[in-house]
């Protein structure tokens, strides 16, 4: 199965596409993730797509396309894939579907404004090995503190309230756009994100007849 998980920051596609990815036995894969690894890095890439990112703004269409192409060309999504934060934008999809990326379904996890902006504020990141926490809602043993590798925790920057404002914004007059694009050719599936993990993951999976 090709999936595309859209929906806002902090609406839960990296949750659900984890859990789906070990679900289903295929990759998530995280345009975000790639992009943050290879800041990590100091690749080129990463070089390039920083300032887009700290400031909140989008990575210019055509490289995020040529990393994602490059990324479903290896061998462990021969047998499907899921695309989480990819694509962002109408001229993004168009652009995937024009080099034969396809996508079965799409996944739109919907969740208010308040909602999101209240779990990002709270969103703690290990830079080390990519474990998520939330202050209140899944927080560490030891305070500040990842439980797995014991890297102390940040705040991405991007996910400071300024910048979180306009990323929604950025979701709304774009991302958005999406749902219409993916609905017309009968592939949107709308599930709501606003409760627990568990009730949104049972609403991907009803959606998806599994
Ligand atoms: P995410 O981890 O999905 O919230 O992505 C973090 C940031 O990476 C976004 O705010 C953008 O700056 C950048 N980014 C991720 N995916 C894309 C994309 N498909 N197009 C453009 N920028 C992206």
């Amino acid at each position: 199965m090709r999936l595309v998980i859209l929906g806002a920051p902090g609406a839960g596609k990296g949750t659900q596409a984890a859990i789906l990815a070990q679900r289903l036995g295929i990759p998530a894969i995280s345009m975000g993730n790639i992009l943050r690894n290879a800041i990590k890095k100091g690749m080129p890439l990463g070089l390039s797509a920083k300032s887009y990112m700290d400031a909140g703004g989008l990575v210019p269409d055509d490289v995020v396309v040529g990393v994602i192409k490059d990324r479903l060309d290896h061998d462990d999504c021969v047998g499907g894939y899921i695309l989480d934060g990819i694509p962002r934008t109408v001229v993004q999809a168009e652009l995937m579907e024009n080099i034969g990326i396809a996508v079965d379904v799409a996944i739109a996890i919907t969740a208010d404004d308040r909602i999101v902006e209240e779990r990002l504020s709270g969103r703690r990141v290990c830079d080390e090995c990519g474990a998520t926490y939330h202050l209140e809602v899944s927080p560490t043993r030891v305070e500040g503190k990842c439980d797995k590798c014991g890297a102390t925790l940040t705040l991405r920057p991007d996910d400071e309230p300024e910048t979180v404002r306009r990323r929604l914004r950025l979701y709304h007059e774009e991302t958005e756009q999406l749902f219409g694009f993916y609905e017309k050719s009968g592939r949107l599936k709308q599930v709501d994100g606003s409760h627990s993990i568990e009730e949104a993951t049972a609403a991907i999976f009803s959606a998806l007849g599994l």
